[in-house]
């Protein structure tokens, strides 16, 4: 897919390119072998949003990880977080005991993000550290929150594409772009 797709034309700019994401990507795969050393920890996606990010993430990684999935509830059609977080698919393995990685797309208020630390503490993880592909500081509720690994800090804007959508469009595309406020209204 190359720049002429038609979703293109639905986005106000292109934040993030391919290149670069390929490129923090993989630096983000080689600190996380340095830091894991030794270690075999459990890698999580959270659904769907993650999803080109993790496959794309774990490549990088080489070390003897295992994964799994986990979903939660998303926005829907709206673009703002409703601060409720329901847990759609749980994990499929007990962590504990476990070093637990989880990857996530975006860190906005991080309500969502401090609920499922919470939730994988209390699971007995020996370790938990968060991954994220895009990091919007600038909306933060959950001051103390610690997100370990950041591959973009970006500003104040609804983004969608590689893993990201709005109303379960955009995922596939390459880049990761503003969605301008025309297709979305008062959503
Ligand atoms: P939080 O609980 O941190 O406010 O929201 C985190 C979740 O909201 C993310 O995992 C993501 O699903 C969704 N989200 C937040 N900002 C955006 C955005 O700009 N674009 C898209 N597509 N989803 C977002």
């Amino acid at each position: 897919m190359n720049g002429e797709s038609k979703m293109y034309q639905d986005l106000d700019r292109i934040l993030v390119n391919r290149d670069e994401i390929r490129e923090k990507v993989k630096e983000l795969g080689k600190r996380i072998t340095e830091d894991y050393k030794g270690k075999s920890p459990v890698m999580v996606c959270i659904l769907k949003g993650a999803c080109m990010f993790f496959t794309d993430l774990i490549r990088e990684v080489d070390l003897p990880l295992s994964i799994d999935f986990m979903a939660i509830s998303s926005y829907g059609k709206a673009t703002k977080t409703s601060g409720v977080v329901r847990v759609l698919k749980d994990l499929d393995q007990d962590v504990l005991g476990k070093d637990v990685i989880i990857v996530e797309d975006i860190v906005d208020t991080g309500v969502t993000l401090s609920y499922l630390m919470e939730m994988l503490v209390h699971r007995g993880a020996a370790s938990l550290k968060v991954a994220a592909l895009l990091d919007k500081t600038a909306r933060r509720k959950v001051p103390d929150l610690k997100v370990d690994y950041v591959c973009f800090d970006i500003p104040d804007a609804f983004v969608v594409g590689y893993g990201l959508d709005f109303d379960q469009k955009y995922r596939n595309l390459p880049d990761i772009g503003v969605l301008s406020p025309k297709v979305y209204g008062d959503a």
